[in-house]
């Protein structure tokens, strides 16, 4: 099956001429004033129309600059190898004062190397102009359809952002991975620098919070790269498709007496869901959402809910004696409801079974459509012994 992928390509604009320089900064300028309410700005109309939409969507504060949004079928991106000045072009709507309408305007651009092959025959959409530190940037939206397997060897179920980034569990074996505690000390740090800077002199404080700001969020989503990276590598050792934890809707914590959505606040989970996913099906495998409702406080092993959080990231069933980590039990469960309530297979059973060679894990439906799934927690995947892949 395939699954869309969105890749946002950074181009620099380079050597524009002094004329090519002012149609662009007054394009931007223009597309200002309009975003804040003035109706006789001159845009290229294409671009004008979404004036209106920043407006409505964003409702943009008067001292903010908003990107020129560029609509897709007004832009182009080409290689032109033999040019002296640049190798890439990018044509530019704006609107051309002297003839009084829109025009188009090509701009040389330089594309990150890394990035060169995403622009070749991918299909770009709605794309953004955008002026950062006195330079010019295209933010290029680029979509592509991407292959996913649907047979997998195991399940890589990972559970996000309780005590640590994630933590990952094969639902064969129960081998597990606790991966990037850095997020909270990260956010720890940060917030004890800003403490002791609000003490100080509140202006000039104000201003090196924002930067902390900006260094924090930069931190954190590297951090969040870097765990995405080590789950999809764990995955591919073992073919396996990975599923997570999705938080739609509040836990109901039998502890603390009330719904919680405590780890909303300890880390980005959707970004760090979006990062995995898109990561994920780039490496041709599929990552699906499961509901994480109970998982922390049901048994993995007996699905009991008799269970008591008494020790501090330690699970233990009233009814079967389970003595577990917590962060491992959860992530077990979240691995046994992506399977299914009622399969009957080895794999189905967690951690019982490690020698069963050949067994696989069949994605339901082709082409991406899933099947109806008999509960609500369950995303689709079937087990089934399947002969050894050649
Ligand atoms: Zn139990």
């Amino acid at each position: 099956m395939h699954r869309e992928v969105t890749t946002t390509v950074r181009v620099k604009l380079h050597s524009l001429t002094e004329r090519k320089a002012q149609l662009v900064e007054r394009e931007y300028s223009a597309f200002q004033d309009a975003v804040h309410g003035d109706d006789d700005a001159n845009l290229y109309s294409a671009t004008n129309q979404q004036t209106g939409k920043v407006r409505s969507n964003k409702n943009p504060r008067e001292d903010t600059k908003q990107p020129v949004v560029l609509r897709n079928d007004c832009i182009t991106i080409e290689h032109e190898e033999d040019t002296v000045l640049s190798s890439w072009w990018f044509k530019l709507p704006v609107y051309n004062p002297e003839r009084e309408q829109g025009d188009s305007i090509w701009v040389p651009v330089r594309v990150p190397e890394k990035d060169t092959h995403l622009l070749e025959d991918e299909y770009i959409s709605d794309s953004e102009l955008v002026h950062q530190d006195g330079e010019w940037y295209v933010h290029l939206v680029c979509k592509r359809s991407v292959a996913v397997a649907d047979e997998y060897d195991d399940v890589l179920a990972v559970d996000m952002g309780a005590k640590w980034i994630a933590v990952s569990t094969f639902l064969s074996d129960r081998d597990t991975e606790f991966h990037g505690a850095e997020v909270r000390r990260v956010r720890e740090h940060y917030k004890q620098l800003r403490k002791s800077i609000g003490k100080a002199k509140v202006r000039q404080g104000a201003q090196v919070i924002e930067r902390l700001g900006d260094k924090e969020s930069r931190t954190v989503e590297h951090e969040l790269h870097q765990v995405a990276n080590e789950l999809v590598a764990r995955a591919r050792e073992r073919n396996a498709v990975i599923v997570f934890g999705d938080m739609a809707g509040l836990r109901f914590d039998n502890d603390e007496g009330r719904y919680v959505n405590d780890k909303i606040h300890k880390m980005p989970y959707a970004k760090m869901a979006n990062i995995l996913t898109y990561k994920s099906h780039l490496d041709g495998r599929e990552c699906l959402p499961v509901n994480e409702y109970d998982t922390s406080m049901t048994c993995w092993r007996c699905g009991s809910q008799n269970t008591s959080r008494e020790v501090q990231g330690r699970v233990e069933c009233c009814d079967c004696g389970l003595d577990d980590n917590a962060d491992k039990n959860g992530a077990s469960n979240i691995g046994k409801r992506a399977v299914g309530k009622n399969i009957q297979s080895p794999l189905s059973t967690v951690g019982a079974v490690v020698t069963q060679p050949g067994t696989q894990v069949v994605l339901k439906g082709t082409n991406g459509e899933m099947e109806p799934a008999n509960s609500p927690e369950d995303v689709g995947l079937t087990l089934s012994e399947g002969s050894p892949r050649v």
